[in-house]
């Protein structure tokens, strides 16, 4: 099922059309209406009409956090804060809140693109959506929940948090789909077991993650735990919030970006240069329909690839795959790059391990370390035989790491349910470094 048949399956010449004049358009916008970007367009020696191609857009000056923060509050907005209905502001996880604003279309525009990941999922108007994404300045809560009423199913607005009433909720209201970052998911799961309650048996069909990065290993944890398929989404406040980009239920493999609001391009993070499709990287975004707050070839920091394959279920827009990591986000330990998902990729579904971990990082002398403390299951825990075991699963994380990230950590089992959880975005990295 496709939400908006006509755009979403748009044969790709027509969809690069739609997109060329979308981009003419908010080019001419921005310039004439935000005074950030003329200033920006004139340095780099373009004009909103020298766009003549899509091609053309690599003309155009990159956005970048810095200058979201440059511009705090309204800076960059380009409608009057009268035609403003919405203010937003991103999570701030990895330093100062950027401030986001919605025109009413905004605000319909977003709701349809959360409507069709919805509907991307299998879900209908027959559904119960359970929405723990936190509510309030953050994007997930009230985005998922106007795509979840325009779409007609019934929404639970939960928010993030008060754990136990959620489990008494999931149990007592039957909701067939659930939202939330993949942690909470992995928590709530935890809790329920720990309350005595079936968590496999809910009602739950289908659950709708994101927020942060996760990995494959992590969607068979949480599908097993918790009895459902599990989905990504992706979407950032800056760009729109939830809903950017959606995995299918066909396809399972990468998400597809709504392309007629979103042109993607992935670059080169140190150089800037342009990378070809499947090729890793950052992931730039520009909206090209937003009316309060467009953005020019934004980087996010992502790290990702885009998949141009045609995907099964017919939609014409391009995919892309799972976020590696934040930029922000990659360790360098002894000069070696290492992401927290690489390391996620190591410790989950290993027998004798739960999937509740933390990094430690720090600096011995002039040497980086690195700390990864996992929980152990409670099995293992309670049976003094097992002393043994704990002693060989540890020396063999410690190779697998070292094998898979090329550069040495240390390892440490914990007593289950010690390290702490998540209600939101986890997270996962102890930098004493920077102490
Ligand atoms: P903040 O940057 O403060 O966390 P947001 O709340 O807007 O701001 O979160 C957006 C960010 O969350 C994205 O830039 C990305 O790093 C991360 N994110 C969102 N969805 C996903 C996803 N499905 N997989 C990995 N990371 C994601
Ligand atoms: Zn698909």
């Amino acid at each position: 099922m496709i939400y908006n048949e006509e755009f979403e399956t748009l044969p790709r010449e027509v969809l690069e059309s739609l997109q060329l004049k979308r981009l003419q358009q908010v080019s001419q916008r921005v310039y004439h209406t935000v005074g950030f970007y003329r200033k920006a367009f004139d340095k780099a020696g373009v004009n909103p009409d020298d766009i003549k191609s899509l091609s053309d857009i690599r003309k155009l000056p990159f956005t970048t956090k810095q200058d979201l923060r440059d511009n705090y509050p309204f800076g960059l907005f380009a409608v009057p804060m009268s035609s403003i209905v919405r203010l937003h502001a991103s999570s701030g996880t990895t330093g100062r809140a950027i401030v986001v604003g919605y025109t009413k279309r905004d605000i319909d525009t977003w709701s349809e693109l959360m409507a069709r990941c919805f509907v991307a999922a299998g879900l209908t108007k027959n559904d119960i959506i359970h929405n723990a994404y936190g509510y309030g300045l953050f994007t997930g809560g009230l985005g998922a929940h106007y795509g979840a009423e325009k779409l007609g199913a019934s929404v639970i607005p939960m928010s993030g948090g008060n754990t136990k009433r959620q489990i008494m909720i999931l149990q007592d209201f039957g909701p067939t789909a659930i939202c939330c970052t993949p942690s909470y998911a992995l928590n709530l799961a935890e809790q329920g077991v720990a309350m005595g309650v079936e968590m496999q048996s809910l009602k739950l069909r289908v659950g709708i993650f994101g927020a942060e990065p996760w990995t494959e290993k992590m969607r068979d944890e949480i599908e097993n735990k918790l009895n459902l398929t599990a989905l990504n989404i992706y979407g950032l406040s800056e760009v729109m919030g939830p809903g950017v980009a959606m995995e299918c239920m066909e396809g399972r493999c990468g998400m597809h970006i709504f392309e007629d609001h979103f042109i993607v391009e992935v670059i080169h993070p140190e150089t800037g240069e342009l990378l070809p499709y499947g090729e890793e990287g950052e992931l730039v975004f520009t909206t090209i329909t937003k009316e309060a707050f467009p953005l020019i070839r934004f980087r996010t920091r992502d790290i990702s690839r885009l998949i141009a394959e045609p995907c099964r279920c017919g939609r014409s827009h391009i995919r892309m795959d799972r976020v590696t990591g934040r930029s922000d986000d990659m360790l360098i330990i002894r000069g070696v790059n290492v992401f927290p998902s690489q390391i996620e990729a190591v410790l989950i579904g290993v027998t004798g391990l739960e999937p509740h971990y933390q990094l430690i990082v720090d600096r011995a002398g002039t040497m980086d370390t690195l700390e990864v403390q996992v929980e152990v299951s409670e099995q293992i825990f309670a049976n003094a035989d097992e002393v043994r075991s704990l002693q060989n699963l540890e020396k063999h994380l410690i190779k697998d790491l070292k094998d898979y990230l090329g550069v040495a950590a240390k390892v440490k089992l914990i007593e289950p349910k010690t390290l702490q959880r998540f209600e939101g975005k986890a997270s996962r990295i102890i930098d004493k470094r920077k102490i």
